[in-house]
């Protein structure tokens, strides 16, 4: 890293959803340690996710960084809210989101519950749109602004037993696009991350022999780590990325390429 890269995001707030674990925690360390100040979000569903979220920010700040935990299910209109005035109430603005909050409830079409299909597009879409539509505030009274959501290479290829995964990054790919076009004159821009398999607690759960068939169709030979995805999130935020708004960058080892 040169050394202008060392503190290029120095002044700037960002918001990262889903921040407690995996590749949201990994973001959020990155940008943390490039300067921003980072709101971590998390959902106070399962018990220790307070514990964790607390955690990564015990760490951002014994990097001698700021940085807050801000719990909302981004699912909720009103949690978002309240969770984009409180990171403005204590740091005056938003100039990153990222939009990494998700789940998967994988299943074959004809056996997939109502519940299934509504809880992963609301997480992973509606979640993205309202903490899209309340940051952006924010980001058109400065006219500078960077969002990143977190897709996935499911959203560009589907997937067998993925449907509702699929159409929910499917659907933020295009909900980028639009919001590019959308934000463009006003400096902000948008643009959406598709990681392929990524080691995190959402591909832990996967049997062993699906694990090596995947790896076998890797042309890098490995599974890639939340730390490679916080790299390109950590380019598109910074102002080097600012001549890039409403694509789609694939990070998968090569397997779409
Ligand atoms: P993970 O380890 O399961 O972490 C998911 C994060 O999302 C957690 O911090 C969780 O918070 C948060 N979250 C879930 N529901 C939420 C809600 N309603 N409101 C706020 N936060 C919520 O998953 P990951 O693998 O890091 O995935 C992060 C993103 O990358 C997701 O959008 C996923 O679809 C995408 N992705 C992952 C892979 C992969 O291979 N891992 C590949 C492509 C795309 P709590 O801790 O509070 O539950």
């Amino acid at each position: 890293m040169s050394e202008d890269q060392v503190m290029e995001l120095a002044g700037r707030v960002a918001l990262v959803t889903g921040a407690s674990r995996g590749i949201g925690k990994a973001v959020a360390l990155k940008l943390a340690g490039l300067g921003a100040k980072v709101a971590v979000n998390y959902v106070a569903i399962e018990a220790n996710n307070k514990v964790d979220a607390d955690n990564v920010v015990e760490s951002i700040i014994r990097l001698g960084k700021e940085a807050m935990v801000v719990e909302a299910d981004v699912r909720d209109s009103e949690a978002v809210r309240a969770m984009v005035e409180q990171v403005t109430d204590k740091w005056g603005k938003i100039d990153i989101l990222v939009n990494n909050a998700g789940i998967n409830r994988d299943t074959l079409l004809l056996r997939m519950s109502d519940e299934a299909w509504d809880d992963v597009i609301n997480t992973n879409l509606r979640g993205a749109y309202l903490c899209t539509k309340f940051a952006l505030r924010s980001m058109m009274r400065q006219d500078w602004g960077r969002i990143i959501n977190i897709s996935s290479v499911t959203g560009l290829v589907g997937n067998v037993g993925q449907s509702n995964y699929a159409a929910s990054k499917g659907g933020l790919i295009a909900f980028t696009k639009s919001i590019a076009r959308e934000m463009g004159s006003r400096n902000i821009t948008v643009n959406a991350v598709a990681p392929g398999f990524i080691i995190t607690g959402m591909t832990d759960k996967l049997p062993a022999e699906r694990k090596e068939a995947i790896l076998a169709m890797i042309p890098l030979r490995r599974f890639g780590q939340p730390e490679d995805v916080a790299e390109l999130v950590a380019f598109l935020a910074s102002e080097r990325a600012g001549y890039i708004t409403g694509q789609v960058i694939t990070i998968d080892g090569g397997v779409f390429a």
